[in-house]
């Protein structure tokens, strides 16, 4: 029976619980964290936990010559990476780099990557430390190792979250998946004040100072990155601790950019925030007896305060409610095999 089934049949999923069934259920007593959240965590002799992601970009999946110039590539393959890390409320600091590409690839894309990689390792104090080269037939490919740390007692995993906490996101939602179909219809007749959509898909900067304040307050329970949509995304937290959310669908919050364009392309802007993914903000949980606490810290870290965009219920699932009433999220950001 399942000798025909293709991996397109198994769903990444599949493929995931396929991996994990190889995976100790047991963990050794070094690892804290196995396969299942942001980071796995492995301990070490000292205070701290040493957290560790990996993220891979191929051009035709991620990226395309059109949508990604070499020195934004660079530079978007260490942030998804250092976004995993923030999510943890970790500082990231070793980095390894593997890239698949074709014998007849230009040096100076080679040489513009590295320097998009360098300038946000500099910004964020991570060193490059090994890695491997190989020949690819076709599709560049790139993939990263990123080590970090964090205090043992500080890391916030995706299962902590509780009934009746606030939902939480850093910033604003949908602008990586509007700067995408910008760079996807290029012969649109677009004003140029939308470049900082753009910017976003191509060279997001994660919060991480945020993302390691929030964790050393103590006054988060769950934390996850937002890669794959906040559908997607708060479905892991929910999934993962036991419980179910409901999202307030007018204070979701969107830039007036991008209310703009999708105003003027005759797209929902909702379904850019809900399912773009890629936005690398931040989603959490905290107790709603900490909301004005949150908003200061937010307020002092990073200028603008966090907005809040939901509750945690116990009934499972993610509800979206609006003045229409309540109806199911779901998740509906891009879908591997
Ligand atoms: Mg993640």
């Amino acid at each position: 029976m399942t000798r025909n089934k293709t991996l397109g049949d198994l769903g990444e999923a599949g493929i995931i619980r396929l991996m994990e069934a190889n995976a100790p259920k047991e963990l050794p007593s070094h690892l804290k964290k196995g396969i299942g959240d942001d980071c796995a965590v492995l301990e070490t002799a000292g205070d701290s936990v040493l957290l560790v992601t990996t993220d891979t970009l191929i051009e035709g999946i991620h990226f395309t010559a059109q949508t990604m110039p070499p020195e934004a590539l660079g530079w978007k393959a260490l942030a998804v990476n250092i976004s995993d890390i923030a999510a943890m409320g970790g500082a990231p600091h070793t980095a390894f780099l593997s890239v698949g590409l074709q014998a007849d690839t230009k040096v100076t894309f080679l040489e513009s990557f590295m320097a998009g990689f360098k300038t946000l390792a500099d910004k964020t104090g991570v060193v490059l430390a090994g890695g491997d080269t190989v020949e690819s037939p076709s599709s560049a490919v790139v993939t990263i190792t990123l080590l970090g740390d964090c205090l043992k007692e500080r890391v916030v995993y995706r299962s902590g979250a509780r009934v009746g906490d606030d939902v939480w996101v850093t910033g604003p939602l949908g602008n990586a998946a509007a700067g995408l179909f910008l760079l996807q219809n290029q012969g649109l007749d677009v004003s140029p004040e939308y470049e900082s959509l753009v910017q976003t898909h191509q060279k997001p900067m994660p919060p991480l100072k945020l993302g390691k304040a929030l964790a050393q307050s103590g006054l988060v329970h769950a934390m996850i990155d937002i890669s794959d949509g906040i559908a997607k995304d708060l479905g892991h937290i929910c999934e993962q601790s036991g419980v179910g959310s409901e999202l307030h669908g007018s204070s979701i919050p969107m830039s007036s950019n991008l209310l703009k364009l999708a105003h003027e392309v005759r797209k929902s802007p909702l379904q850019w925030a809900f399912h773009g993914g890629e936005d690398y903000e931040l989603l959490f949980t905290a107790s709603s007896s900490d909301k004005e606490k949150i908003v200061l810290l937010g307020t002092k870290i990073s200028g603008t305060p966090p907005t809040r965009i939901g509750t945690i219920i116990q009934e499972g699932g993610t509800w979206l409610k609006t003045e229409k009433g309540k109806e199911p999220l779901r998740p509906g950001g891009y879908v591997h095999f």
